[in-house]
């Protein structure tokens, strides 16, 4: 596949003009090609090409969008050399991480496929008449989960195939009956066009109209504005800093028609140590946690940012095998100049302020382009709860520790919590128990809860919950990753009397597609 430089509008290349080259965060190098900004008139015509799709694509049967997620997967899986050496060269992210990760974006494309191929994901509900009842007859009441219309996604910098052109949004999006709209995310443009053709040429390859799928190059506060602001758009898929999910959460809010925006933010995602697990096993945690901090140069919305211990002998033993990690540690590259620089304002800061002590830092080294020290901060737990800002997220290699005195103290403190994405504890069985309150208080603040666990890799399932409440999401009732993300493009239709033949076939009297339905309030085929 041969790099353009150009969005990718239906069928149609974007012209080629004004806009950026990518840059490889290892070097500070532009890479080439050129790629240029879509006009106005290229936005308007991919949104008025996404419309005119709508009502035949939203209309496919289910084994028929299976086949074209099938298609774009197969078509990731066959070009995976191409697509991770292109990735690697603009994010800095290792050749295995970014293998792994195209699998996991085609194995979720396939995963929607299965879904909407057995088809009982529509949550059909059939309800009988009753033209006897008295005082008045019951009608033919049937309902199914319908699609939206044009979906705009935001990819996010981090992850540049399982969250951006054909990641977790796109693909659930698509599942559902949506033709999608991308703004490809500027840290990766070239990756994200090398996607962008292979939807493109699955959209052409399985007889679909040219509006199903455009990939658009612009400026989030241009072109993205102009995406969610534009009256055919009718819902919002967001994965990326909080800054950009709250700004186009109100955009979406106070358009004259407003339209959901399903914005994945950050999360600093706390974790409780419990003291006895902690006596026997300071070492292992210290390591294990060093791991997750560190993953993917802490370049993850799941990566553990707050690490609540104990105030116990063992902490020093804890801290210290901690402190020998950081301090044993090179230097790691971040996605973006502008990651990097926020990354090191943001320590800079803590080590300013006088509510933070710097525990440790990774080796001194030579700046490289993207390049951060790995960093250890800790606090007293007092100062934690009068201080909201140490609860904010910081993009990058650091997390910090706070000792807890006691478990009333720890209750109290996660009560004061914002949401967040995940809650970990480490304890033993009989510690979990004993939490019990401590656990429904956590119930309460993420989507995630993990025991004995690390928060980092988020698997792709029917199960999982990717979200939590705000601010971590827009809408903590919905998840990014797994089957149930299809849910957050869809709305319930109901039919009121139509006859047979005129119902969608999930809904018609002898079942066609022998899909699970709910038939007077019982589940069943
Ligand atoms: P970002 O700076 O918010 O960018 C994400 C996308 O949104 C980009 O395409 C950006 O466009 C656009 N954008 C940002 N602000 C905008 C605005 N005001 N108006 C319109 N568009 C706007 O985030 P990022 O740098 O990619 O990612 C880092 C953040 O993502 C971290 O905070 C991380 O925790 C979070 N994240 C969350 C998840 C999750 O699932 N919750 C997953 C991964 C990452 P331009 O940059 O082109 O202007």
């Amino acid at each position: 596949m041969e790099l353009k430089g150009i969005s990718l509008i239906g069928f149609s290349d974007g012209h080629r003009g004004t806009g950026f080259n990518a840059v490889n965060p290892a070097t500070g190098v532009a890479l080439e090609p050129h790629f240029s900004y879509a006009s106005t008139e290229e936005i308007n015509a991919a949104v008025r090409l996404a419309t005119e799709a709508f009502p035949i694509y939203s209309a496919l049967p289910g084994a028929k969008k299976a086949e074209f997620l099938r298609h774009i997967a197969s078509g990731l899986e066959a070009n995976v050399t191409s697509l991770v050496e292109r990735a690697q060269l603009e994010t800095a992210l290792p050749i295995p991480r970014l293998k792994s990760e195209v699998w996991r974006t085609s194995g979720q494309l396939r995963m929607f496929a299965e879904v909407v191929q057995e088809g009982s994901w529509v949550n059909a509900r059939i309800d009988a008449p009753d033209p006897e009842r008295k005082p008045l007859p019951k009608p033919d009441v049937r309902s199914m989960l319908r699609p939206l219309g044009p979906v705009v996604v935001f990819g996010a910098s981090n992850f540049p195939f399982a969250f951006s052109v054909a990641g977790g949004d796109t693909a659930s999006a698509l599942a559902g009956g949506n033709p999608v709209v991308v703004k490809a995310h500027l840290a990766h443009p070239g990756a994200g066009e090398l996607v962008g053709q292979i939807v493109r040429e699955s959209v052409l390859a399985c007889g679909l109209p040219q509006g199903v799928f455009s990939l658009l190059y612009g400026a989030g506060e241009g072109i993205g504005i102009q995406l969610v602001e534009h009256p055919s758009i009718k819902a919002v898929g967001f994965t990326g800093s909080h800054a950009g999910g709250k700004a186009l959460m109100h955009l979406a809010a106070s358009r004259p028609e407003p339209i959901p925006c399903y914005a994945e933010m950050g999360s600093t995602n706390p974790v409780f140590i419990l003291p006895k697990v902690f006596k026997q096993k300071s070492k292992e945690i210290a390591t294990a946690l060093y791991g997750s901090f560190t993953l993917g140069s802490g370049q993850f919305c799941t990566k553990p940012g707050l690490v609540f211990m104990p105030q116990a002998e063992e902490t020093q033993v804890f801290r210290s095998e901690l402190t020998h990690l950081v301090q044993e540690s090179s230097q790691q590259v971040l996605l973006t100049a502008g990651i990097s620089d926020k990354y090191s304002r943001a320590v800079e800061d803590r080590r300013a302020d006088k509510m933070t002590q710097l525990v440790a830092t990774s080796k001194p080294a030579e700046k490289h382009g993207s390049s951060v020290a790995v960093t250890l901060f800790a606090t007293e737990s007092e100062t934690f709860q009068q201080e909201k800002s140490l609860e904010a997220e910081v993009f990058g290699p650091s997390t910090l520790l706070i000792e807890y005195r006691d478990y009333s103290e720890l209750l109290k403190i996660a009560s004061n919590l914002e949401g967040h994405l995940t809650a970990t504890l480490l304890g033993t069985e009989e510690e979990l128990v004993a939490c019990s309150d401590l656990v429904k208080i956590l119930e309460t603040k993420v989507g995630r809860l993990l025991f004995n666990g690390y928060p980092t890799g988020v698997e792709v399932c029917h199960a999982m919950v990717h979200g939590g409440p705000y601010p971590a999401t827009s809408d903590g009732r919905s998840t990014s990753v797994g089957s149930q993300a299809i849910f957050r493009f869809v709305r319930p239709v109901c039919f009121q009397n139509f006859p047979d033949s005129m119902l969608p076939d999930e809904l018609k009297s002898n079942n066609p597609l022998n899909i699970l339905r709910m038939m007077d309030g019982v589940m069943r085929k």
